[in-house]
């Protein structure tokens, strides 16, 4: 099987993470917090997955200058996604994510978009014709509508944060991926176009759709849960990468749900995606 190249365009954030023993209300201050902070984006956190799982990956996004960018591309530049499409500009941030968490785990976020918001159309030169293009909807929607135009391989849309999109998009993408609230917002116009549509259910697996019909269903593995950020870009990077390489359709969801599955075993986003080898032999494990 060759590799697959994959372009994704999207979201590069920067993490920032306070832990507490409760949540501030309005006007209140929280002392004696730790702090952490983590590469992060839907578009990031896909595009570091797709990569450790196998595939060849481009990035298209923006950032700011300076030492959040830095940070926020430390992991895909280290484990070797193409960033010469990752653009700084000097007038923006980057993009930001202030996330509070108190000690049961309930969180408040603040997101600072940034430079992603900046991204433009013209910023979207797909290269090299990949075998699959991966958009979400943290960047502006004309960015991906340029994307489905360049027409280059397979097109797929994770429809989060859930939001108005054009149609066209609904109609004319090859994939579609929502989680159940994702679902809700969207309803039947997810099964205009005839594409295929992959819905996640958390703990209670995923089921893929073409034209409307269920094609495929996989139970998620039980697994122990430390902690479910990730869980679903890694789904999104494990079916778009499967079925780039060919697979029947009950197998892609098989190893995106596998995927997902070992996200969900460690803590954090980028530094829980999972390998392409730690899901083979997930796999052979569970045989
Ligand atoms: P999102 O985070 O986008 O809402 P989900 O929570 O639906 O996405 O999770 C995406 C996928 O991750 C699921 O379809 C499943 O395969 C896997 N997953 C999520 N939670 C668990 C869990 N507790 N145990 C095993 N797999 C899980």
């Amino acid at each position: 099987m060759s590799t697959p190249a994959l372009t994704i365009i999207g979201s590069v954030n920067l993490d920032l993470v306070a832990s507490a023993e409760k949540l501030p209300v309005a006007g209140e201050t929280v002392t004696g917090a730790t702090f952490a902070q983590y590469p992060g984006g839907k578009g990031a956190n896909q595009a570091l997955a797709a990569r450790r799982l196998g595939a060849e990956v481009s990035m298209i996004a923006r950032t700011g200058e300076g030492p959040n960018r830095d940070a926020a591309l430390a992991l895909l530049r280290q484990d070797g996604v193409d960033l010469s499409g990752v653009v700084a500009c000097p007038d923006e941030q980057t993009g930001v994510a202030l996330i509070a968490v108190d000690k049961a785990g309930e969180n408040q976020i603040v997101v600072a978009s940034g430079a992603n918001a900046t991204l433009s159309p013209e910023d979207v030169n797909i290269e090299g014709h990949p075998d699959a293009i991966l958009c979400q909807l943290e960047v502006p929607t004309a960015c991906v509508m340029a994307a489905l135009r360049a027409g280059s391989g397979l097109f797929a849309v994770n429809l989060a944060p859930a939001g108005p999109v054009p149609i066209e998009l609904l109609e004319a993408a090859d994939l579609l991926i929502v989680n159940e609230g994702e679902a809700a917002f969207y309803g039947e116009g997810l099964h205009r176009g005839g594409g295929m549509v992959a819905l996640t259910l958390g703990a209670e697996g995923a089921v893929l759709y073409r034209a409307g019909k269920e094609v495929a269903r996989a139970a998620a593995f039980a697994v122990p849960v430390i902690d479910t950020t990730g869980a679903g870009d890694t789904f999104c990077a494990a079916l778009v990468l499967a079925l780039a390489e060919g697979r029947e359709e009950g197998e892609a969801l098989c190893f995106a749900s596998a995927a997902s599955a070992l996200a969900v075993t460690k803590a954090g986003a980028q530094p829980s995606l999972p390998w392409r080898e730690d899901v083979e032999a997930f796999l052979r494990e569970q045989d």
